[in-house]
């Protein structure tokens, strides 16, 4: 018998899952993974590979929401685009405000349950985000309104907020939903190499922005991202590394004359005048090449520090 306890139990026990499975958002989750889950001794399906949303027939309410992956340059099908209230749409599936698969979120949305939202970072690979609430519903622009945990109970949905508040319930909602959604497509990418330097360990390295994310509201694009270990970051960000629109590395002038030990050597000094060791195989996916010429820019430009 499913009555509300057990829906929620599911629920509870499939964020459970899913922490345990990417390492608390660490690593993504393949769709042949997902497989796995089982509630009470029996296989549970998840999510559903061919629709948006995810309502399975013993529930009462949808369990969760996707996004799929899709290289840059084509075109999304649902957008996930954020509202002035720092809030994130998701559109209705179709036209049809009475679709099963709308009334299934409408349902979540009064029963004010916790959803799972899968974005994928990747052919069959997704970033499960994690309790996100449907808070509202723009039946004008045929969306509803999804808060990712950030800005519960702080701002209603639609409503016009101080600017303040917008700017910090957007800060919540990169930190939460599209960094780490960014972070899984560019590792992905680079397949867990630091574009630099080629390390393999996951937990040494970030996604880098090639330039400063320029929209606040969406997940930024894999072609302003490059994969790299915390070094090889930190240098880039302070502008001791650059890298030209040809993919070559330079490494800052007063740094290249230093005597100091292996770190210095290995990491920065004998990098210089390499090319990148580890690029995305697909092209669309690799460094936008106007982006590294403005941030190449930006590392010629810099002062030499004393
Ligand atoms: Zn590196």
């Amino acid at each position: 018998m499913w009555d509300s306890a057990s829906d929620a139990r599911l629920r509870r026990e499939l964020m459970a899952w899913l922490s345990v499975r990417t390492h608390d958002g660490a690593q993504s989750v393949a769709t042949s993974d997902l497989a796995d889950f089982s509630f009470d001794g029996e296989r549970f399906r998840v999510m559903d590979a061919q629709r948006g949303i995810w309502k399975p027939a013993v529930l009462a309410s949808a369990l969760s929401l996707r996004t799929t992956y899709r290289m840059p340059g084509q075109p999304r099908p649902y957008d996930d685009r954020t509202g002035d209230d720092g809030l994130v749409r998701y559109k209705w599936r179709g036209d049809d405000g009475e679709h099963w698969e709308n009334r299934a979120l409408r349902t979540a949305m009064w029963d004010e349950v916790p959803l799972v939202w899968f974005f994928g970072v990747g052919p069959a690979l997704w970033h499960p985000v994690f309790p996100v609430f449907v808070v509202g519903e723009d039946p004008r622009n045929q969306e509803f309104i999804v808060d990712p945990d950030a800005a519960r109970g702080l701002v209603s949905p639609g409503s016009v907020v101080e600017e303040h508040l917008r700017r910090y319930v957007l800060a919540q909602t990169r930190r939460r939903l599209h960094q780490p959604v960014f972070r899984a497509t560019v590792l992905r990418a680079y397949e867990g190499r630091c574009a630099v330097c080629s390390l393999a360990h996951v937990e040494l390295l970030d996604a880098a922005h090639i330039v400063p994310d320029s929209d606040p509201g969406g997940i930024a694009s894999v072609r302003n991202g490059l994969a790299l270990c915390k070094l090889h970051h930190a240098a880039f960000d302070a502008n001791i590394l650059g890298i030209d629109p040809n993919l070559k590395i330079e490494i800052r002038a007063d740094l290249l004359e230093e005597i100091d030990g292996p770190t210095l050597r290995y990491g920065l000094q004998e990098r210089h005048g390499e090319h990148l060791r580890v690029l995305p195989h697909v092209r669309a996916e690799r460094p936008d090449r106007e982006l590294l010429a403005e941030r190449f820019a930006a590392f010629r430009a810099a002062p030499l520090a004393g």
